[in-house]
């Protein structure tokens, strides 16, 4: 039976868990530095020392993940877990799958040119894939063995802040996503009090983030931008072009919110509201309260 292993430097493996368990097999964890993690079999702890960066303990990761014929290793697509899963990919001389929408022992569904089209593809050795993490897996950690493996003698130095915060809209259960439907830089509080109101992470299309300069290009949603999957995405005076919703087709609950019922954003939506943004938004806030 194929087997599912997942290299978590974070708890937010959610979607990599649901993944694994199509794979139907077990599902193990190697986690780095004591990364408490939830929803899988069994977890394999890489132990870390203080102040080394998790990408050097790479070498200890790849020995740790006895993936075989047929298994699956996921990781989540970010930076010190893609080095991880390239450390692992070539240690177990395994194809690496770009893309990856869903996966069975056997077999993958890969996203191909942005989302526009998709390509199956078989398996029978060990395969890599990097994916959305997705949110914290739920339950209790999982108890944790621990290993000592070889890890590179790296220490971090320094640190430097950006100003802009980074955000993890991969790990959102529920998003707010603005569209050039906003008039004004200062109308994004409609949008905000509304996310505020339901626990939403806010997020918006590209030119509001490239052009626009209104919000932080880590918040636009599209093919060039962040992919998300959240239980429920608001879309408010987004349009809808297909750059837009291959980065959030996968939501569950998907409503539209937009003045042109023509707007080709509900063509994907489950629930439509046709209005003018700026009144729509204050009364659905006030009915969330
Ligand atoms: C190579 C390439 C890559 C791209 N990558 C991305 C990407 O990753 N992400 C992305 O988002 N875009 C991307 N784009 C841009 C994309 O094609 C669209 O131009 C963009 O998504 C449109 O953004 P929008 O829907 O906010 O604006 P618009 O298309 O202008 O839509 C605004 C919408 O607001 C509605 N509206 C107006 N006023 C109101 C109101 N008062 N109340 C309610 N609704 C109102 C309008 O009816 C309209 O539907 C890319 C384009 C290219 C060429």
């Amino acid at each position: 039976m194929a087997n599912t292993w997942i290299i978590a430097v974070d708890p937010q493996i959610a979607a990599l868990v649901e993944h694994g368990r199509a794979v139907g097999g077990s599902v193990t964890a190697v986690t780095v530095g004591g990364t408490p993690v939830a929803g899988v079999d069994k977890v394999i702890d890489v132990a870390l020392p203080e102040g080394v960066p998790a990408e050097a303990a790479a070498p200890a990761v790849a020995a740790a993940v006895a993936a075989e014929a047929g298994d699956v290793v996921l990781a989540a697509n970010k930076p010190a877990e893609r080095v991880l899963a390239g450390a692992v990919a070539a240690k177990l001389n395994a194809a690496f799958l770009p893309g990856l929408k869903s996966v069975k022992a056997g077999a993958a569904e890969l996203s191909r040119y942005g989302g526009l089209s998709f390509e199956n593809v078989t398996f029978d050795s060990p395969v890599v894939a990097v994916l959305d993490g997705g949110a914290e897996a739920e339950g209790e950690p999982v108890a944790a063995e621990t290993t000592e493996g070889s890890v590179y003698d790296a220490k971090v130095t320094g640190q430097e802040k950006t100003e802009v915060v980074a955000v993890n809209l991969g790990a959102a259960k529920r998003v707010v996503s603005a569209g050039r439907g906003f008039k004004a830089k200062e109308d994004l509080k409609l949008a905000e009090e509304l996310a505020a109101a339901i626990g939403a992470e806010l997020a918006c299309s590209r030119p509001l983030a490239e052009g626009a300069d209104w919000m932080a290009v880590d918040r636009y949603i599209g093919v060039s931008g962040q992919i998300v999957s959240p239980e429920l995405y608001i879309a408010v005076g987004i349009s809808g072009q297909i750059q837009h919703t291959v980065g959030m087709s996968d939501s569950k609950v998907v409503v539209a919110v937009n003045s042109d019922s023509k707007a080709p954003m509900f063509a994907g939506a489950d629930y439509g509201i046709v209005g003018d943004l700026y009144e729509v938004l204050p009364a659905l806030t006030e009915a969330a309260k």
